[in-house]
């Protein structure tokens, strides 16, 4: 695999950068793949090599790289100015828009990433209960907030615990709950009932192996809710694109506020709060103090907002609907073919999420990281880009074509590692 120039570039970057880049994600050994550019259902590197793109800026570009409508959206925005310290018509369409879309998305709140989303909504459920703790699910990402980076390092401990530089009262205040076992759930949500804040849940946790969340769990911990006062958060920052109306009312849930990011931006940085008046009115500053404060220079920045008017426009319930059948088939056609090798891994995902994990666990807590670093490069040679992780998602420019080619890549790489 000629790479010569990703070389070159990455001599260069950790000179200036620790670990020559800005995000721990794009980190890989010996060095990554620099990108040069970005068309439809493909990226070409820094080498002149085009490769078809299923990682699409880990699942955030559902509508693949520099799509036409999209391009036009942001360029005419840009014209426009790209930030004023003043409000703009188009953070009123996006936010009319995005509030149409599932009807418990009552006030929305923007942000420019999901991180900062997380946070606020964070903060806003500590706001209306006036508890300090929140709870998350064992293993779960959540962004780089640190506390909801307490035990994100997908171990599945259910001890909360720190990671490098977390402080013990940001680990205290985080309280672990076991992924899809309502009863474990509820007996350490029942512990910390009168301090929970928020009970903080992605419907589609990717992290920790991407299953989906079995009704009953999701019942147990709304019906805890309900009775606790606690505010039940939903991340949906990856998994929302499952769904026209979101990951968790796809899979029979309800939240109180709903965190999104990635696709609702369609490119550029995003992150969004949406929810229930009655919890969102802590950001309302005529309803006089203490209302939270709520800065960000570039929250609804035009260009965000249009570009999120956008891609929303394009993400019709009939696109969800394709590319989450592309995603099944992706899914069938790489289970086939581990069955084939014999090889005891997994294939999970939903609608148009999946992720292969090298081993039979359902949660992929025991996924070998070395086994799947190994397929990433060996698909990358094979001319496919998916996350080393084994995250990858279908975009709306790919149709039979790309999913034909992937599955003839995957099953060609999956030889070679096994050889
Ligand atoms: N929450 C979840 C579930 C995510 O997957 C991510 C990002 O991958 C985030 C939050 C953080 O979003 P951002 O990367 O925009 O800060």
């Amino acid at each position: 695999m000629n790479t010569e120039k990703s070389a070159a570039l990455y001599a260069r970057a950790v000179e200036v950068m620790p670990g020559g880049n800005s995000r721990t994600a794009v980190y890989s050994s010996p060095y990554p793949v620099y990108i040069r550019s970005g068309s439809g259902a493909r990226v070409t590197d820094a080498d002149g090599v085009e490769r078809l793109d299923f990682l699409n800026n880990s699942t955030t570009l559902i509508h693949g790289h520099a799509h036409p409508e999209l391009v036009k959206a942001i360029a005419e925005a840009v014209g426009r100015g790209t930030s004023f310290g003043m409000p703009t018509p188009v953070e009123v369409e996006y936010a009319e828009a995005l509030t149409a879309r599932n009807e418990t998305f009552e006030h929305v709140r923007f942000t420019s990433s999901g991180t900062e989303a997380v946070m606020m909504a964070i903060q806003a459920a500590r706001a209306h209960t006036r508890r300090p703790k929140i709870a998350k699910i064992a293993g779960a990402y959540h962004g780089a907030y640190d506390a909801v980076a307490v035990n994100n390092d997908g171990s599945g401990s259910l001890i909360s615990h720190a990671v490098t530089g977390n402080p013990e009262g940001v680990v205290a205040n985080t309280v672990v709950i076991p992924f899809n076992d309502p009863e474990g759930a509820l007996a350490v949500l029942r512990e910390h009932a009168a301090d929970l804040a928020c009970v903080l849940i992605d419907p589609v946790p990717w992290r920790i192996g991407l299953v989906p969340a079995d009704k009953e769990y999701l019942d147990a911990l709304r019906a805890f809710c309900d009775e606790s006062g606690a505010v039940l958060i939903s991340d949906e920052v990856g998994s929302y694109r499952v769904g026209y109306h979101g990951a968790l009312r796809l899979l029979g849930g309800e939240a109180d506020l709903t965190v999104l990011g990635k696709v609702v931006g369609g490119g550029m940085p995003i992150g969004a709060v949406a929810g229930r008046r009655e919890v969102m009115r802590v950001f309302d500053p005529s309803q006089g103090a203490p209302a939270l404060p709520h800065s960000g220079s570039y929250n609804a920045n035009p260009v965000s907002m249009a570009s999120g008017v956008a891609s929303l426009r394009l993400l019709t319930p009939e696109a969800v609907e394709r590319i989450g059948e592309l995603g099944e088939r992706l899914r069938t056609a790489m289970r086939g073919t581990i069955e084939e090798t014999g090889l005891d891994w997994r294939v999970n995902g939903l609608g148009s999420l999946f992720r292969v994990l090298a081993t039979s666990a359902p949660e992929g807590y025991a996924s070998p990281a070395a086994a799947m670093k190994r397929l990433y490069w060996v698909l990358l040679d094979h001319g496919v880009h998916i996350g080393d992780s084994g995250l990858g998602c279908v975009s709306t420019p790919m149709g039979d074509a790309e999913v034909e080619e992937f599955g003839a890549a995957f099953g060609a790489s999956l030889r070679q590692v096994l050889a």
